[in-house]
């Protein structure tokens, strides 16, 4: 068997391209889906793609942990920079979703799964709608309460907030304060049994979000997300070690060295690789076993298109460290005509149950796909008050 052609379709969904990549082999209708997605870096991401095609054209599309290592390791750059371990990624994943169609299994069971019954679901406030989830101001507490309550409405037991304000390297009391009315507020409507996370998105200082991470402390969050840039591993150790709050990070971390760093320091109890940058597949579960070694939870980071939602699920019914899937269902009407699912929700209580299609178990409508065709992305920028560049 050979690879023939590796094409990427782009499928615009307001804040984000989806950027989904076939590989085709010389095989009758044998191919296979991943997905690129890279917010604003589109055209780069594209771009590496190409370049990588030169590598596998007419090479074995089963030899996957090889063509792996010639992705990573070959023409002298290695895959670290995000636009290439993206193409990567998608790469692989695609590679393994042929492997499992060519055994007629789901990824999962390629890797001994399934290792449990389902897997639990958490959405962002507004369903993923890009204007509740960012662009609902940290003043606003009773906004953030009345969607806390329609996403338990909807059936989920755990929603995540960006209830941290962007803030200057140094603030004082009145950011710390809104973010924990904000929180005090979504807890007081949804109760104890739901689990409420909180994303920073590495906006704060590390003295800022160890100010947030003991003001949102006594709130039992699921998890604290970002308090600080991911360079500055020894701040999260530190902000980690400092709460009782699990801190979560790794959505930026390309490669396995990366986390290596990061586990070693302690700087998370909970790793959210993303299978769309971290090389796939076949770096993410390098990136588990470490993890394991360690006792350090997996939840992937995933608000990307269909593909990469296929991609976490089929991961989650294999690693017993994998504790939730991130999820959006309300970033654009169309998103489920994109796309057939394998996998079953249920969503009375937003769980779902094992895939039992080949590889990924996804389709792809690409007439659908068609009809949403490459738009400059939203653009969504931060600046402080007196004007210097901030992070979104
Ligand atoms: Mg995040």
């Amino acid at each position: 068997m050979k690879i023939t052609k590796i094409e990427t379709l782009i499928c615009h969904a307001r804040m984000r391209n989806w950027v989904f990549v076939k590989v085709v082999t010389d095989q009758d209708g044998l191919f296979g889906w991943g997905e690129a997605t890279l917010e604003w870096h589109t055209r780069s991401v594209v771009g590496a793609i190409e370049d990588l095609e030169t590598l596998l054209i007419g090479e074995d599309p089963t030899r996957v942990e090889h063509l792996w290592q010639m992705m990573w390791r070959q023409h002298f750059w290695h895959g670290s920079g995000v636009s290439r371990s993206t193409a990567i990624a998608a790469i692989d994943l695609a590679l393994w979703d042929i492997i499992g169609k060519t055994h007629g299994v789901p990824c999962h069971k390629l890797w001994g799964g399934p290792v449990r019954d389902y897997i639990r679901l958490y959405c962002h406030l507004g369903g993923g709608n890009l204007e509740s989830f960012y662009e609902t101001p940290v003043d606003n507490a009773k906004q953030f309460a009345d969607f806390a309550q329609q996403s338990v409405a909807e059936g989920f037991t755990a929603f995540k907030s960006m209830a941290v304000p962007p803030t200057m390297p140094l603030e004082g009391l009145k950011p710390v304060k809104a973010a924990e009315t904000c929180v005090a507020a979504m807890r007081e409507a949804v109760g104890d049994d739901i689990d409420i996370m909180v994303d920073c998105h590495a906006r704060p200082s590390p003295a800022m979000g160890m100010r947030f991470a003991k003001a949102l402390d006594p709130f039992g969050l699921y998890f604290f997300e970002e308090p600080c840039w991911p360079e500055n591993i020894d701040s999260l150790a530190s902000i980690n070690a400092a709460v009782a709050t699990p801190i979560a990070t790794g959505e930026r971390l390309t490669n396995l060295a990366a986390f290596r760093d990061l586990f070693a320091a302690r700087g998370c109890e909970v790793c959210q690789m993303d299978l769309t940058h971290c090389g796939g597949f076949t770096e993410a579960r390098r990136i588990a076993a470490l993890a394991d070694a360690h006792r350090i939870s997996l939840a992937p980071h995933n608000p990307q298109g269909p593909v990469s939602t296929a991609a976490s699920i089929e991961f989650g019914f294999s690693q017993p460290s994998y504790i939730i899937c991130e999820s959006v269902h309300n970033d654009v009407p169309w998103r489920a005509d994109v796309v057939n699912e394998g996998f079953t929700l249920n969503s009375v209580d937003r769980t779902v149950t094992p895939n039992t299609n080949p590889g990924l178990g996804v389709e792809i409508n690409e007439d659908e796909v068609k009809k949403h065709p490459f738009e400059q992305e939203i653009p969504q920028r931060v600046f402080y008050r007196d004007g210097a560049v901030g992070d979104w």
